[in-house]
């Protein structure tokens, strides 16, 4: 069978009963929508970080998208973020109405440049979006300084970034406010599409419960508009529930895989593994490594049954869904090198020791041979 760089079904084999309990559960509550799994879900995400507010949402893409217009973010507004992310971080800022600004990454670690932020900033500047990209943190003491220093809102997006932690703080709770994904591929995932918004401001998690519900503070009156139908699903709640009890032990089991990535495939030459960032503590979302020549190296692991991925192959301003922007090839050169060098590795909780082995021994063959 091909080797996939995600797969869901040896953890399902292994959780079943607990999954298919959390499915009764829902069915026989006699509340479908917005019932006891949703608001339980909320208040435990939200003690897993500490305290805070939780508002669920349908999917990632809407809690950055409402995240951003519970903070006031809207149409003539300019938001700052990075190109080399999943394109959904920028569709979602597009869908509020505001403008989406690029700055480059590192060359480190692949995260937004936090130096190059203040130049980047104008008078119509809103929101600043960090994206803790493939689980690990941007650095976030000088976007937080930057956002009080110019009344900017700061929105972290942590689709990427469940149980991550900076300088011992968890992703989610250094922003106004945070927007996670529960896609299933995600570090934290359902079995279909889930999200959710965390803040510690009561106004924002306000206007996020009737962002969600049409606009309505109480049924069938709309106080405000814009409104959506973005809820999440009560049947995701309960298994997020479920997943959420063991969120450590998969964050555990990504890095004890990382680890030995590491140490079987680290003294490739040409071959650039993760590193990570001082002070972070990465989970491994997906494991992303570099090679100048990539595209032959996923080309010959096809004859090992390989199938890689590569997050991501277009930085988003050189889609022409974008092309409006007006950021020309060139624009952002680190990441655009890097979209032409980087492909990632197998990675998840129950990914089996023989498989990573068998994506070690190959790796180690094609890069010999090259
Ligand atoms: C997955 C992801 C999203 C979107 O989440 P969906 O649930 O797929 O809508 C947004 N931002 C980042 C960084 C992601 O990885």
């Amino acid at each position: 069978m091909t080797t996939r760089v995600w797969d869901y079904l040896l953890e399902y084999e292994k959780e079943k009963s607990d999954l298919l309990d959390a499915v009764t559960t829902v069915f026989e509550s006699g509340h479908l929508v917005l019932g006891q799994s949703v608001s339980g879900f909320e208040a435990e995400f939200a003690e897993y970080h500490g305290g805070g507010l939780c508002t669920g949402v349908d999917n990632g893409t809407n809690a950055v998208k409402l995240g951003l217009q519970a903070l006031g973010v809207g149409p003539g507004d300019e938001v700052i973020t990075v190109s080399n992310t999943a394109a959904p971080t920028v569709v979602a800022i597009d869908g509020t109405g505001a403008t989406p600004v690029f700055v480059d990454i590192r060359e480190e670690d692949f995260l937004m440049d936090v130096e190059q932020v203040a130049a980047a900033i104008t008078p119509r500047t809103k929101a600043l979006v960090p994206v803790h990209l493939y689980g690990q943190c941007v650095d976030m003491g000088p976007l937080r300084r930057l956002a009080d220093e110019h009344g900017l809102v700061l929105l972290e997006d942590c689709a990427q970034a469940h149980g991550a932690s900076h300088h011992g703080r968890q992703a989610g709770t250094m922003g106004d406010a945070a927007a996670f994904s529960f896609y299933p591929t995600k570090v934290l995932g359902g079995y279909g599409d889930g999200g959710a918004v965390l803040t510690r401001d009561s106004t924002v998690d306000e206007n996020m419960r009737r962002l969600r519900y049409y606009g309505m503070e109480k049924q069938y009156y709309v106080v405000a508009t814009p409104g959506h139908n973005c809820r999440l699903d009560e049947l995701q709640a309960e298994i997020l529930r479920r997943k959420l009890r063991r969120l450590d032990d998969y964050v555990a089991a990504r890095q004890a895989i990382a680890d030995r990535y590491a140490e079987g495939l680290g003294d490739l030459a040409g071959l650039r593994l993760p590193a990570t960032a001082p002070g972070n503590e990465h989970v491994y979302y997906v494991y992303v490594v570099r090679h100048p020549r990539r595209d032959e190296i996923i080309e010959r692991l096809k004859a090992y049954d390989i199938a890689l991925n590569i997050s991501y192959p277009w930085p988003v301003h050189t889609m022409t869904g974008f092309a409006h922007l007006g950021y020309a090839t060139g624009s952002l050169p680190v990441t655009e090198r890097l979209a032409g060098e980087i492909f990632s590795l197998p990675m998840y909780p129950s990914l089996p020791e023989h498989t990573q082995d068998k994506v070690i021994g190959a790796l180690r063959d094609v890069i010999a041979d090259l």
